[in-house]
């Protein structure tokens, strides 16, 4: 038995930002069209802190403008409603993100309708998941987008094939299988209530491990040569006894890599797999909603 094939996310996120960053370049130059990124920070939550920082580095690397947005912990919705009548108003942004989760008293529900769907580059506004769910353009979630490409890379043409969605959230698993459906896979969405979920999962040429539980999917769940594809970001105590103790972690996937990865064709690592896809598609949404708002074609 061979051993899977690890796809590097890493290598083909930083790749798709070089063509982001030479589309942005021939947007200047040709349309002097400058794409735009607002990111909204509510509060101090560190994680939410380094994701907004990154997030900014890479937008101002890809050559767009980059407006980052901090406001307290204790902004109230009205105020936070007001900022994004701003952004959706303001031509040079073509991107709106609000960073989740919000302090309690923010309705995320009620903010992320307020975006302009147009401006919508994460691609939770109900408009955007109605134009995915019909099959028209739209902006799509930046994770399944980024596990579509790839999927496509590894495979090429998905048609026909059974992909199995574990988890069917509105941000990852919905979506995802939305996007498999669009390519022609056979797709079955799994859940928390799925009968028999090993046998479901052994059925899969495509499994996409989008559940939030450490190294769930084992390895003799997964079917000879299937591809998979772990979304899943765990953070578990350290393997070292004395590092656990002294609070150190690491982080998993929802997929035991060990196990899978002497079965699988080929598997995404975690970290390294999906993660670094989720920042490049935001910036491949904002090119797009940038490109869309000029009339021009996106890039494919
Ligand atoms: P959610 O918690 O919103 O959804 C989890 C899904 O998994 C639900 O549909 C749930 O089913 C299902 N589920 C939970 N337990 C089981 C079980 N025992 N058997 C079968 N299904 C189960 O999570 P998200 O979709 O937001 O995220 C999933 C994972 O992906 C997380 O680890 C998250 O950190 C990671 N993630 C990674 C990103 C990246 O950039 N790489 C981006 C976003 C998320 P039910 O609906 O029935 O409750």
């Amino acid at each position: 038995m061979t051993e899977a094939r690890i796809i590097d996310g890493k290598a083909f996120a930083a790749d798709l930002r070089g063509r982001i960053g030479a589309a942005v370049e021939h947007l200047r130059t040709a349309y002097a069209l400058v794409p735009g990124l607002a990111v909204v920070l509510v509060g101090e939550n560190p994680a939410s802190q380094l994701y907004v920082k990154n997030k900014g580095e890479q937008t101002r690397e890809a050559g767009m403008h980059s407006v980052t947005h901090r406001l307290p912990a204790d902004t109230t919705q009205e105020q936070l409603l007001r900022l994004i009548g701003q952004l959706n108003a303001d031509p040079s942004i073509h991107g709106i993100l609000v960073q989740l989760p919000l302090p309690p008293q923010i309705d995320p529900a009620a903010v992320l309708a307020a975006i302009d769907p147009d401006k919508d580059v994460d691609g939770f506004h109900v408009v955007n998941a109605g134009r995915l769910a019909v099959g028209l353009p739209g902006l799509v979630p930046c994770t399944p987008l980024g596990c579509l490409m790839l999927l496509k890379d590894v495979v090429g043409d998905l048609r026909g094939l059974h992909a199995v969605v574990v988890g069917r959230s509105n941000i990852v698993g919905k979506p995802m299988a939305n996007l498999l459906l669009q390519a022609n896979a056979t797709v079955t969405v799994a859940h928390s209530h799925t009968v028999d979920l090993p046998e479901v999962c052994r059925g899969a040429d495509i499994l996409i491990a989008a559940v939030g539980r450490p190294e769930m999917i084992r390895g003799s769940w997964i079917k000879e040569g299937a591809i998979v594809i772990d979304v899943g970001i765990n953070r578990v105590p350290a393997r070292d006894p004395a590092a656990a103790a002294a609070g150190k972690t690491r982080v998993v996937g929802d997929v035991a890599f060990e196990e899978a990865k002497g079965i699988a064709g080929a598997i995404t690592p975690v970290p390294g797999g999906v993660g670094p896809m989720t920042i490049a598609c935001l910036l491949l949404n904002t090119l797009t909603a940038a490109c869309r708002s000029k009339g021009i074609s996106p890039p494919d």
